[in-house]
């Protein structure tokens, strides 16, 4: 820090000096990037505890670190090989590391290449690359394709929902009036996660007008790993959310819903939210609501029909539908948010 400021002074000051001052700090400039230059070649690597899987092998996982097999055993030898899955082991990665994950996003409205490069975080360019066959503007209902970078050490889900970790758990935060975290122990989550139901609570409150806060159930526990009652919830990636209720009053429990009982409307928002985000694996809901927010998507909101059929199970059964039935989501709805 203070060397970077001595080095921006040297350069002012040698702007503003005479031509042969600047000549020599000019000269100790260059001495000094080359000694930066080989610090840089020799400095300390990154240090990474990496959880041995099953999936595993030392191929592999060298590949991701780019390391060799060789070096890790040997930073591993207490370990005994081959390492047992569960087995932290220490890896001395040259370079920080990073994992790329392809993600989709299904468009919600026709959208501008440029718009959907600020909803998924990329830029224009990399569309483009990605999806060589696309012209802007895109349809409703098409997928785009998206690779998405992540430092290793970042929170980050382990395994899957069903049988996993989750590192570096985030919490979610209180905030008054949005939502009420009914078990805040029971609500960590990857950063990511957590980010994204922040950013899609916030784009439903700018759509709706009043909505009461809206009842949340379990993420994560902080490290993750099986959650009662749940078979999923363990590594940071579900979130189980009431459905907003026709009075202005926040739901005191998970309550059977129908449409009686449910505000329709806001509710749609509230998944479309989510959905808008461009992140949602999988909505878990009972057919008879989807049936409800569909037809209210389609009456009311104008929303395309090719874009319902992609995201909803009803009314075709499609399998490869985003918002899904499973048996126990009447009375809440349960996101799963790719990693
Ligand atoms: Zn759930």
């Amino acid at each position: 820090m203070y060397r970077n400021l001595f080095l921006i002074l040297a350069i002012l000051f040698s702007l503003l000096s005479s031509e042969n001052l600047y000549a020599k700090k000019s000269k100790k400039n260059n001495k000094n990037r080359k000694e930066k230059k080989k610090k840089e070649s020799t400095r300390i690597p990154f240090l990474y505890w990496y959880t041995w899987t099953k999936a595993d092998n030392l191929g592999n996982v060298a590949k991701i670190f780019s390391v060799k097999p060789e070096q890790i055993k040997a930073w591993n030898k207490e370990q005994g090989f081959p390492f047992k899955p569960e087995t932290k082991i220490i890896i001395y990665a040259p370079n920080k590391v990073y994992r790329t994950l392809k993600q989709k996003y299904i468009i919600p409205s026709k959208m501008e290449f440029d718009e959907i490069a600020k909803n998924i975080k990329t830029s224009v360019e990399n569309i483009k690359k990605w999806n060589p066959k696309l012209k802007s503007p895109v349809k409703s209902g098409v997928t785009v394709i998206y690779y998405r970078k992540i430092g290793f050490d970042e929170s980050r889900a382990e395994g899957t929902p069903s049988n996993g970790k989750l590192i570096g758990g985030v919490q979610l935060p209180e905030r008054k009036g949005w939502y009420i975290r009914r078990t805040p122990e029971q609500e960590y989550g990857t950063e990511s996660t957590i980010r994204l139901i922040i950013a899609a609570f916030s784009r439903y409150r700018n759509k709706v007008e009043k909505s009461p806060p809206i009842l949340i159930g379990h993420i994560s526990s902080k490290e993750g790993g099986y959650l009662s009652p749940h078979q999923s919830h363990q590594n940071g990636l579900d979130i189980d959310i009431g459905y907003v209720p026709n009075t202005n009053k926040p739901l005191e429990g998970f309550i059977e819903m129908n449409e009686k009982n449910m505000d329709i409307e806001k509710t749609w928002h509230l998944i479309f939210s989510f959905l808008k985000e461009g992140r949602v694996q999988y909505i878990f809901m009972k057919d008879s609501l989807q049936k409800l927010l569909y037809e209210h998507a389609i009456d009311k909101e104008k929303v395309s029909r090719t874009y319902l059929n992609k995201v909803f199970q009803y009314p075709n059964g499609n399998s490869e539908a985003i918002i899904k039935h499973t048996p126990g989501h009447g009375n809440h709805f349960h996101v799963r948010f790719l990693p």
